[in-house]
């Protein structure tokens, strides 16, 4: 139908219409159809008194969703004509108006309500909060008694709410008392103080105190703590922001850590326990095997102080488990040697117990002899008997001689074995298990490799590799199958790279490539190349394949960088690719 908008017409539309529809022409009635007719908006509907109520409700100086609501309630029974409803909702509004806030108090009332909430405790407005605020107030509205009156009392309301209610109702009280121009400014200024607080006593009471063990990231987070205390506007959050993300980065980076700390030491309890029982028992040997775990305890936690310490370990016991069996070698020699010189003693003591038989049987023959024929025979026979145990004295003498020369020459071979060994290990620059470079060897290749860099004015490439999911291929599959997939990865990594480039297992699954020669876009597509070779080549375990796949994080050497220092960016790359999904290569220059 279309919109009529002449009010005659309207008017006579009517009265057509209550007679069509049959309908009692009262005014009530006319009324109705005339606003339907005419397509009159609700509002405008209103009769002018009830109006004037809405638009009072509308100007109250509380203004809410619970009001607006409120409000609306009253529109739809006006326009309902729900008279009933009316008084009981214009109740509601005075109600919820007058209960939500005291806009002034007497003065009396205010300093000792004041000073109650001063003393009282509040976990939203800590003392400093309290005193910033009270300060505010009483320079921004010195001059007016009343405003003054109102804003404190607003203020004392508002610590009041939050000290039963809690951080929710911070805002809105003081709100509600501060209409003026500043008000707004005022309410930011408190949210962000209470921001800040937040924020800092966080980072202070619950963040510091966790970093004990890292004396570095402790300071830093201070530091945070104390820049947060000058963020007062987004402006300069913006401008803060990137330093708190890379903050953030560093702390997840420590969180990741721990964690590797931890399992590191539980395998290096593992290797000890483990050993423990197949080594010799001796006091001194245990005593210098719990030496190294004290020592480890002693020091702050650190994966490389762990890594260090296991290797350390694994070579103690070989060199002891070499020793032992030299020992166990000399120490047949002499049994030998003292069993034979007992057996000597054995015949030597019967050949005296007979000769000192025969002696006595001489001395008797010699009493009754008694002319000189039967004493020459006695003579001759004992002559004879004395050169035989002569010569039996003079065999046993020698036997023992070579005895205890046998003993001592094993004894200088078990200590020349040792100072072998010992110079030995000292020369080990390569990782048992996998025969890349260990830590040592690492260490000696980059020195070269990053003074060649700097005298070639060369780039050098670091790439770190860490195994993904290397735990759980542990747990599910065993770990003699994890020392499988570690040798099967220095394989496939040594045969894609160049005979220049070093490969050095830097920590449990972990391994750098030094690429002399190569850029970081270059480095990247090494890794890359050994990703993609890895998922052609696997190795079986039970006649299963096994796929292994890795994270790697690529970073330059340059001339000012310390090793641990250009190691730090690879291994923060690393981080991004693996919190990216893993199996990745990132850069990070
Ligand atoms: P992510 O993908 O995040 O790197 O997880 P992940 O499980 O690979 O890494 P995590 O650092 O949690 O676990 C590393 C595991 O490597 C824990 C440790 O027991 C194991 N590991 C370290 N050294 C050896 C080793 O020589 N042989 C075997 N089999 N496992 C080792
Ligand atoms: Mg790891
Ligand atoms: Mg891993």
């Amino acid at each position: 139908m279309t919109k009529l908008t002449n009010p005659t017409e309207i008017a006579r539309e009517t009265l057509k219409q209550l007679a069509v529809r049959r309908i009692l022409p009262s005014p009530d009635h006319y009324e109705a159809i005339y606003h339907e007719i005419a397509q009159t908006p609700d509002d405008a509907r209103l009769h002018p008194g009830f109006k004037e109520l809405v638009a009072a409700f509308e100007a109250l100086p509380i203004q809410s969703p619970v009001l607006s609501r409120q409000i609306s309630q009253i529109r739809t029974s006006i326009s309902t004509e729900k008279w009933g409803e009316l008084p009981e909702q214009i109740f509601r509004i005075i109600n919820s108006q007058s209960g939500q806030t005291e806009l002034t108090k007497t003065w009396s009332d205010l300093i000792r309500e004041l000073i109650l909430q001063w003393d009282l405790r509040n976990p939203s407005y800590p003392p400093s909060r309290k005193k910033d605020a009270l300060e505010k107030v009483l320079l921004n509205f010195k001059q007016d008694s009343n405003v003054l009156n109102e804003k404190l009392s607003g203020l004392v309301n508002s610590w009041a709410e939050t000290g039963i209610a809690g951080l929710g109702s911070v805002i809105e009280p003081t709100a509600n008392v501060e209409n003026t121009a500043n008000s707004s400014t005022d309410n930011v200024d408190i949210r962000w103080q209470e921001w800040r607080d937040a924020f800092t006593q966080a980072l202070e009471f619950g963040l510091s105190a966790r970093l004990l063990h890292n004396p570095d990231l402790q300071t830093e987070t201070n530091a945070i703590a104390q820049e947060a205390k000058s963020v007062d506007n987004s402006a300069s959050m913006e401008k803060w922001l990137p330093r708190l993300r890379k903050f953030w980065l560093k702390l997840e980076l420590e969180n990741d850590n721990e964690q590797r700390l931890c399992d590191g030491l539980m395998g290096l309890l593992r290797l000890l326990t483990d050993n423990i029982a197949s080594i010799v028992i001796d006091d001194d040997w245990v005593r210098g095997q719990i030496a190294v775990v004290q020592h480890i305890m002693a020091q702050p936690l650190d994966m490389r102080v762990i890594y260090d310490a296991e290797m350390g370990l694994k070579e103690v016991l070989f060199k002891q488990s070499q020793v032992k069996h030299s020992l166990v070698e000399a120490q047949t020699v002499l049994k030998t040697m003292l069993t034979s010189f007992i057996d000597r003693l054995g015949v030597m003591s019967e050949s005296t117990d007979k000769y000192h038989d025969k002696i006595n049987q001489y001395a008797e023959k010699i009493d009754s002899a008694n002319d000189l024929t039967s004493i020459r025979h006695v003579m001759e026979d004992l002559l004879l008997d004395t050169r035989s145990m002569q010569l039996d004295v003079q065999r046993s003498r020698d036997d023992l001689f070579n005895a205890r020369k046998q003993a001592d020459e094993a004894h200088s071979r078990v200590i020349e074995l040792e100072q072998e060994l010992s110079s030995l290990s000292d020369k080990v620059r390569s990782d048992q298990l996998t025969g890349a470079l260990n830590r040592r060897g690492l260490e000696e290749a980059f020195d070269v490799e990053a003074a060649r860099a700097v005298r070639n004015s060369s780039s050098l490439a670091i790439a770190l590799l860490d195994i993904d999911n290397f735990k759980k291929l542990n747990d599910l599959q065993g770990h003699a199958v994890g020392d499988k997939a570690l040798v099967h990865l220095v394989q496939v990594v040594k045969d894609l790279v160049r005979p220049t480039d070093s490969v050095a297992r830097y920590g449990g699954e972990e391994f750098i490539v030094l690429m002399p020669d190569t850029d970081l876009e270059a480095g990247v597509q090494v890794m890359q190349r050994v990703q993609r070779e890895l998922t052609r080549r696997f190795f079986t375990h039970n006649n299963e394949k096994v796929l292994i796949t890795f994270s790697a994080g690529v970073a330059l050497f340059h001339a000012e960088d310390s090793r641990d220092a250009v190691i730090e960016r690879a291994d923060q790359a690393m981080y991004v690719a693996k919190k990216s999904g893993k199996n990745r290569v990132e850069t990070m220059d």
